[in-house]
């Protein structure tokens, strides 16, 4: 997941003394990186998107993890917030750049957030070459003290080079309790924001590359939502699934294809539907950038360190 609105909410700073939630980020950043490795084999011409969605989100549960928020699959222009439906039929092909972005938490501690793109095609690997390097590089600039706008003009120079841009309105974030997204919001290009990086502090860093426009718009499907408050509500189904809802999710993002288990279609879309008219749940539909274009993205969690950083989700670059 990524951040398109600057959350204003307290970042999560750690303290050492609760070294309890530290191990629980920890482990969560652990069995994230874990599945993110055993996952790239399931992306292949041929493969079907929802049968990868299953078994990742299978694997994060045997390994002991709790799901922070359905596995993202993006194709081609799409950019984030895509999962795939109930019976959805997609099936990967062979001209397609597939995004895969895992979210882990243990106890509500969000220590797994960590994506990657393969170009099933051969022909568009500058896209996913450029968005792994830039997440290096922008890696190689973290410590406790530095801008955040230092960061995103790292990533976005890396674009640059390679005649490609940066998503501008897509951001990393930091990571909390029951919360994917909280601030700093970690930019993708030189906005110049100094906003310093702290010591402790538990982020997301995630450039998005596109040779399009370098900007994501909401598409029309949603598939993805969350918890955002009670509500009164005539609708006893409504009422059942606020319920479920906030029971098995708190506020974390939840798919529609998960709730198939509670209700039946009919009822199940009547009551998503009563239920973000009214405030109680909020969409967020698949965010892509124009069509015809490709989008790639790399993302690690990490620990800000005095010096440099801690990756919760090791990557090897
Ligand atoms: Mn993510
Ligand atoms: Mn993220």
């Amino acid at each position: 997941m990524n951040c398109i609105i600057i959350i204003n909410r307290q970042g999560w700073v750690y303290g050492r003394d609760v070294m309890d939630d530290l191990e629980k980020f920890k482990r969560a950043g652990k069995i994230a990186a874990e599945v993110r490795e055993e996952s790239m084999k399931l992306i292949r011409i041929g493969e079907k998107a929802l049968d990868v969605a299953n078994m990742i989100e299978r694997w994060i549960l045997e390994k002991g993890g709790s799901i922070a928020f359905p596995v993202n699959i993006s194709v081609n222009n799409q950019a984030a917030h895509a999962t795939p439906s109930y019976n959805d039929e997609y099936v990967f092909g062979e001209k397609d750049l597939v995004t895969i972005d895992i979210g882990v938490h243990v106890d509500g501690f969000v220590g797994g957030d960590t994506a990657y793109s393969v170009d099933l095609s051969g022909e568009r690997q500058i896209l996913t070459e450029t968005s792994k390097k830039a997440l290096e590089n922008a890696l190689s600039k973290v410590k406790a003290g530095v801008e955040i706008g230092e960061i995103g003009k790292e990533i976005e120079e890396t674009a640059r080079q390679a005649s490609l841009r940066p998503v501008e309105n897509l951001t990393g974030h930091g990571l909390a309790r029951w919360q994917v997204h909280t601030l700093p919001s970690i930019p993708n290009i030189g906005n110049k924001d100094k906003t310093k990086l702290k010591e402790g502090q538990i982020i997301a860093i995630e450039p998005f590359i596109s040779n399009g426009s370098g900007r994501v718009r909401e598409g029309v499907r949603t598939e993805i939502f969350s918890f955002e408050g009670k509500v009164l509500t005539r609708n006893r189904d409504a009422r059942k699934l606020l319920d479920i809802i906030y029971e098995n999710y708190k506020t974390l993002p939840f798919a529609e294809r998960w709730l198939y288990d509670y209700m039946p279609e009919l009822k199940l879309k009547l009551a998503l539907r009563d239920l973000a008219m009214r405030g109680a749940i909020r969409g967020y539909p698949i965010l892509k950038d124009v069509e015809g274009s490709f989008v790639s993205q790399h993302e690690v969690s990490l620990i800000v360190e005095k010096d440099s950083c801690t990756l919760l989700t090791p990557m090897k670059f």
